[in-house]
């Protein structure tokens, strides 16, 4: 499969005349996103910090007026149709099945699906913890109200998106991914409350970059570990007696420590510290004090990795390198773990030699040459028509 850089909508849509013929009527692009602190928080009703990235899953669509919809997959090459006016019914593992949940969802809301031919084309490297999945379902997600002639808020493409994931695609991510994509700003990180869905912008540190480095891994273990991980700060909560971990403190934990597993009060651990450092993140952006932020992303680190333990050896070896650098005030694992991306926060003034540095000491290391970007934060989900 080619992974694409820097798609601009006119790649759109000369995607969309090559396929099609003719121009698409309108077409949206949502980011990607980085996790900076507050990993496996979201799914227990808790804080979490992402930013969106400047890599996007776009579509260029024109209305058709037969009910069907026909998407061709740039990234895949491969092309499907179904008809919206018909049962939906589902299928096994495929690019399609995200956009099919996403018009199930809206069809459970009582919303009117109506046909296209679309482009769907991406440069969010695919399971690479910087969630190409939720920017295709709010890419989808826009789509289909733009046909239909509907307003979704941030908020509401948010949910859709994650009832599609959940429960149509079968994959039980939290609310993160979705809200970042559809709600993320120019420039700045958003501090989401799961639970609530209260949030708040915040500018980045003066000074300060994010960079992402993909350590080009992908462990086949990361989806069952995911709901296993899920499933354990359940038992942590029934043992506490409390609906959602969020709930939790420290010293709850440890007085009910005798009526659980080990393995349990580590998880339950790592969340409940987890959800305090997003918390004092949020501060130290509120007082500009970048240090403070990266020694909050590497505590976040140990948590995931001897708490939780959702890293592995690429990852682990990835956030070494890093922080050797000057410019580093700190790193993390980042998204789901097992494989995947780790977060940095640079000081600028010292950056420019940070990717080759890390790269070098990277392959030297693993064999395998990783994936560097100094990430800038754009704007979630939105639509474009023809001027
Ligand atoms: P991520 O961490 O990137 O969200 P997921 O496993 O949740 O990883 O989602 C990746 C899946 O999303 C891919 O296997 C594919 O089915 C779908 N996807 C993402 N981007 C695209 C794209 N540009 N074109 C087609 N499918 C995509
Ligand atoms: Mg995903």
């Amino acid at each position: 499969m080619p992974i694409f850089s820097k798609i601009t909508k006119d790649d759109v849509i000369k995607a969309f005349q090559d396929r099609f013929g003719g121009e698409p009527d309108f077409w949206v692009r949502t980011p990607g996103r980085v996790n900076l602190i507050g990993e496996h928080t979201d799914y227990n009703g808790g804080y979490v910090f992402p930013m969106t990235i400047s890599r996007s899953v776009w579509m260029g669509a024109r209305a058709r007026n037969d009910g069907k919809m026909r998407v061709y997959s740039v990234n895949y090459d491969s092309e499907l149709t179904c008809d919206l006016r018909a049962q939906l019914v589902k299928n096994q593992d495929i690019w399609f099945e995200y956009i099919k949940g996403c018009a199930w969802a809206l069809q459970e809301e009582g919303r009117p699906l109506a046909g296209f031919d679309a482009v769907l084309m991406g440069d969010v490297p695919m399971g690479a913890g910087l969630a190409s999945s939720a920017a295709m379902e709010v890419t989808s997600l826009l789509t289909f109200s733009e046909i239909g002639e509907y307003e979704l808020s941030g908020q509401k493409l948010a949910k859709l998106g994650q009832r599609a994931e959940n429960q149509w695609v079968g994959v039980q991510c939290g609310i993160m991914d979705q809200t970042i994509c559809a709600l993320g700003q120019e420039g700045k990180a958003l501090l989401i409350d799961c639970n609530s869905l209260e949030h708040r912008l915040f500018e980045l540190p003066y000074g300060t970059a994010v960079a992402v480095l993909d350590t080009v891994t992908r462990h086949s273990l990361a989806a069952s570990a995911y709901n296993e991980r899920h499933e354990q700060c359940e038992e942590a909560c029934r043992a506490l007696g409390i609906p959602l971990l969020r709930e939790a403190t420290q010293e709850m934990l440890y007085a009910g420590r005798g009526g659980m597993t080990d393995v349990v009060f580590h998880r339950a651990r790592h969340v409940i510290s987890e959800n305090l450092r997003v918390q004092t993140a949020a501060n130290a952006l509120f007082y500009n004090d970048a240090d403070l932020f990266g020694k909050l992303m590497n505590e976040s680190h140990w948590s995931l990795r001897y708490d939780f333990e959702v890293s592995c050896e690429e990852l682990d070896a990835m956030v070494d390198i890093a922080r050797k650098h000057e410019s580093c005030l700190g790193a993390r694992m980042t998204g789901g773990g097992f494989g995947g991306s780790v977060v940095a926060l640079l000081s600028v003034m010292s950056a420019g030699t940070f990717a080759g540095y890390v790269s070098e000491r990277y392959q030297e290391k693993t064999g395998k040459v990783p994936n560097i970007t100094i990430c800038r934060a754009t704007n979630g989900g939105r639509v474009e028509r023809k001027s």
